[in-house]
């Protein structure tokens, strides 16, 4: 291990989160082959016709094995269309995808934001040939997550075991990963998602090791007590009121979309956009659609699950490292961190 066998290459899986987005980048592709820009009524209303498909090539640098190749595939899921009601269409473009990432050779394919459910599923398998491994990317996006959290505290000097830290989204994959991470860690833990059943019995779980632990369906009751918030809700909570918040506390948006729509200010509370990397020895897209795809401040920043596939390639071992839902463990977690950081891949804080 740590040397790259020729040929280790990957793909990463994904689909556009906002209409605005979606639009720059069909424009963008367009604009590549000299054709007049698209009105966005057209765009979608072709958008989730077009069938998935290898959209770039990536190219990575490790300081360890150096140039990692692979490729991006859109799933061209519509952006308003990732609810229960379109589940089944959902699934088949996101098989359609993996079974692109295995035509193109790929060695390990992350299954991005909301494609994940494929393998969360649980009866899903990804692959058909066997030749391409398939992750969700979750592990490397919760450590980026928690590890941001921890860093973000320090600078602030807000004292982790004296804080009350809520997660919304918390019985989820992603989500439940940073309720353990957390567990000994901090005062208290503030559970938050729409179904009250999973809620109760994950605060249950809790509560029965010994962790101070209280539920609710409605964010606004927990909003005041929360020190730290980590959203990481599969849908935008469009009701939340963060004005309710302590005026010092630490917000780490991770959802994708983005899980608030925060109107009111800030006055004085830290957002942050959390699960994302900053690759040091930096990347470079075929041709360049970085700024039609992110819109972040950072160089060289990209969204976690990514990472963890492109990661997984850095280190020659391309393995289904995150499937399945709640299964992701502490020390899977720092594992993963670890082998991110000794191929220069950090988690990003924007
Ligand atoms: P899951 O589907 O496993 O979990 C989603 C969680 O959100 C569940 O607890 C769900 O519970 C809850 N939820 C959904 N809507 C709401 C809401 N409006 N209010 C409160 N809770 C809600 O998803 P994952 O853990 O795989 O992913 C979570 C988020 O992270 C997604 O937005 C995903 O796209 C994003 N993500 C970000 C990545 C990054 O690199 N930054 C990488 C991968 C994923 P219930 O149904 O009971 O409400």
């Amino acid at each position: 291990m740590g040397h790259q066998p020729a040929g280790v290459t990957f793909a990463a899986i994904g689909h556009l989160d906002t209409w605005d987005r979606a639009s720059r980048f069909v424009n963008s592709l367009r604009v590549t082959h000299h054709h007049a820009q698209l009105p966005i009524a057209t765009i979608k209303s072709v958008f989730g016709f077009i069938p998935p498909r290898k959209l770039f090539e990536v190219e990575v640098i490790s300081p360890v094995t150096g140039k990692v190749k692979g490729m991006y595939i859109e799933s061209f899921i519509s952006p308003d269309e990732l609810d229960a009601a379109h589940l089944h269409a959902n699934l088949r473009k996101v098989r359609e995808a993996c079974c692109c990432a295995e035509r193109e050779g790929a060695a390990v394919a992350s299954l991005g934001g909301f494609t994940s459910i494929v393998l969360e599923a649980g009866r899903e398998e990804a692959s058909v040939t066997g030749r391409t491994q398939f992750t969700t990317g979750n592990t490397l996006t919760a450590g980026f997550i928690v590890k941001a959290v921890e860093s973000v505290c320090r600078q602030r000097g807000k004292a982790l075991q004296a804080a009350t830290l809520l997660i919304v989204g918390s019985t989820g994959d992603i989500g439940s990963a940073c309720a353990r991470y957390f567990e000994n860690s901090v005062k208290s833990l503030l559970l938050c998602a729409r179904q009250a059943g999973p809620l109760a019995r994950q605060s249950q779980e809790f509560i029965d090791r010994g962790i101070s632990a209280r539920y609710a369906v409605h964010v606004n009751e927990l909003l005041p007590s929360a020190d730290i918030v980590i959203c990481v809700a599969s849908s935008i909570m469009s009701d939340a009121d963060f004005g309710l918040l302590p005026h010092d506390a630490i917000i780490c948006d991770a959802g994708y979309p983005k899980n608030l729509a925060i109107r009111q200010p800030l006055n004085g509370r830290v957002l942050f956009a959390g699960g994302m990397g900053m690759v040091r020895g930096g990347y470079t897209f075929f041709p360049d659609h970085r700024s039609d795809i992110y819109d972040f401040p950072g160089e060289n920043v990209m969204h976690g699950c990514f990472l963890e596939g492109i990661v997984l390639a850095m280190e020659g071992k391309p393995v289904a490292f995150s499937r399945g839902r709640g299964k992701i463990t502490v020390s899977a977690i720092n594992d993963i961190v670890g082998l991110a950081a000794k191929h220069g891949v950090e988690p990003a804080i924007h």
